[in-house]
């Protein structure tokens, strides 16, 4: 009975050090690990041992007898995936373990953000015995985008904050809530408690949607709405008016989909799910009747990854609509497209996600032209677009033809990014932190900036999924240790353990009474 790799995979690679047949691909060690949209068991090498089933954070992995209907799609996409046969090895790859100088005294590393990449270098540094690391988060809950960013309905993958947890248990490792640095705690603090600092602090903003009209009322970034029916303490007091019949999401990537999946599901379904109660309340009064997906490029250019499509294929209640003209130009063999072509047939619903391709944005349009009760009003009434084509080098050049959607909410999902950190360097442009395989260094010297390092979406821009940031991690904690190793990082001012203070006299007392009531029996 072969097992199944499903639609919550995180891509951490759990699995694949567990399977001791190695038939889960690609492999961490393998370039297309990191591009890979999931990971696949070979059906035909399966040993049905369920050691992959035991070792996944975010129960991905299925026995095929118990697949659901909806789920049958992924044992087509784990087998086929396997169809190319590849030469590989018969044992998955080991990683060696951290080599770490004794120093003769702790290995203390303060992190700044507790989401994956912050738990995920906490992890590694924890494998080093006797390591100490403090995580800080400026928030009053820990786990960043695991609780804020994972959409309510996928509520698989939002188990991984258990593994989260895990890691936070650890005896080595203290969380510090409502803690931010440059407000509480400066970084140079830090580094004199720490022999290094780590920012794993993520994207906080979102790209800006550069046309006119942006900034008119109903207007929303996918980070502001995603942080509204998560519950964020920064989005969750934000009025979003769900008053219009349809919304246009501008971007065509997986948070776009989560975003309109969220806006067209059934809001029962997400009764019990951590959403937030206020949002739960606006989607039951919403009068959402279709949410418009736009995207710049072709059909072929669509930035959902392919399990997300089989989920969003499976919302009950919602009809996914492509364009046929955009279907007909593709031959079949690409497992994105032949789903969405699949798409008009396979699906029914009250509500409709349209996917609507090679349409660029060029202004949001205020007033006047609104159906709905902003009428005339200054607020969002649609989104000029104009048609586009994709030239051989891949990038989209506009035909001059121009037409207007009619919406009353506008959400732009068109990629988070990175905010400056304090007085580190800054790459305005990818909006990261400057750095050398997690090294922060210096753009213009190529200079390292002494035990400061980063992992994670400051470090590498807004992509991959919640496990792509464990190998980053890793690669950044590796740079850690070596420069520990190589005496880089000084010694850090430890301040020593206070005595634990001598018992007073009333606590002697009460001590004598206890031993006195003990002795009676
Ligand atoms: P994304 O995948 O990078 O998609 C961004 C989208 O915005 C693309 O369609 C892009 O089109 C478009 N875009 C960018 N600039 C634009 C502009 N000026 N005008 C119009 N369109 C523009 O980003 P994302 O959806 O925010 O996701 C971020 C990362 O998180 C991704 O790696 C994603 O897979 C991951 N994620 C995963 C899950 C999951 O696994 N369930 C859920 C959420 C997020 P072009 O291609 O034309 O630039």
């Amino acid at each position: 009975m072969p097992h199944v790799v499903t639609q919550s995979c995180v891509g951490d690679g759990s699995c694949v050090f567990a399977c001791p047949v190695n038939c889960i691909q690609p492999t961490p060690d393998d370039p297309a690990f990191e591009l890979a949209e999931m990971l696949h068991v070979d059906p035909t090498a399966c040993v049905d041992c369920g050691a992959c089933i035991s070792a996944c954070p975010v129960d991905a992995i299925k026995p095929h007898s118990q697949l659901t209907e909806a789920e049958r799609a992924f044992e087509v996409i784990n087998a086929q995936y396997h169809a190319t046969p590849r030469p590989r090895p018969k044992m998955a790859p080991v990683r060696p373990p951290l080599r770490v100088r004794d120093r003769g005294e702790p290995l203390r590393v303060a992190i700044v953000g507790s989401g994956p990449a912050a738990m995920y270098a906490a992890e590694e540094l924890l494998t080093v015995p006797g390591a100490r690391v403090d995580v800080y988060e400026r928030l009053d809950r820990p786990h960043g985008l695991v609780r804020s960013g994972v959409a309510p309905d996928h509520r698989r993958t939002r188990r991984v904050s258990r593994q989260m947890e895990r890691i936070a248990d650890h005896p080595g490792l203290t969380l510090h809530l409502g803690v931010e640095v440059g407000r509480d705690v400066t970084h140079e603090g830090l580094l004199e408690d720490h022999h290094a600092v780590i920012y794993a602090v993520g994207a906080a903003s979102d790209r800006k949607l550069e046309v006119a009209g942006a900034d008119l009322p109903g207007v929303v970034s996918a980070t502001q709405l995603v942080g509204w029916y998560n519950g964020h303490p920064d989005h969750a007091a934000r009025a979003i008016d769900l008053s219009c019949r349809r919304a246009i999401v501008i971007g065509n990537g997986n948070v776009a989909l989560d975003v309109a999946r969220v806006l067209t599901m059934d809001p029962e379904a997400l009764d019990g799910s951590e959403i937030a109660p206020e949002a739960l309340e606006a989607l039951r009064a919403s009068r959402i009747e279709e949410v418009v997906v736009v995207a710049r490029r072709g059909i072929e250019g669509s930035a959902f990854t392919l399990p997300e499509l089989v989920g969003l294929r499976a919302t009950p209640g919602v009809a996914v609509d492509v364009e046929d003209s955009e279907l007909a130009g593709v031959a079949p063999g690409n497992a994105k497209i032949d789903l969405l072509r699949e798409l008009p047939a396979a699906t029914d619903g009250d509500r409709t996600i349209a996917l609507r391709y090679r349409r660029a944005p060029v202004r949001v349009v205020g007033g006047g032209t609104a159906v709905g009760p902003e009428a005339g009003s200054d607020a969002v009434a649609g989104l000029e677009v104009e048609r586009t084509t994709v030239d051989a080098t891949g990038a989209v050049v506009g035909t001059g033809e121009t037409e207007i959607l009619d919406a009353g909410l506008i959400v732009t999902s068109i990629g988070y990014r990175g905010l400056p950190v304090g007085d580190l360097p800054y790459d305005a442009a990818r909006g990261v932190v400057p750095n050398a395989s997690g090294r922060v260094v210096d753009p213009a010297t190529a200079e390292p900036h002494p035990g400061t390092y980063v992992a994670g979406w400051i470090k590498r821009g807004p992509s991959g999924f919640i496990g792509t940031n464990k190998g980053c991690s890793q690669e950044t904690v590796a740079a850690l240790v070596e420069d520990y190793n190589a005496g880089r990082l000084p010694s850090p001012v430890i301040e020593p353990e206070p005595e634990p203070a001598a018992p007073g006299r009333r606590e002697r007392l009460r001590a004598l009474a206890g031993e006195l009531l003990a002795a009676r029996g």
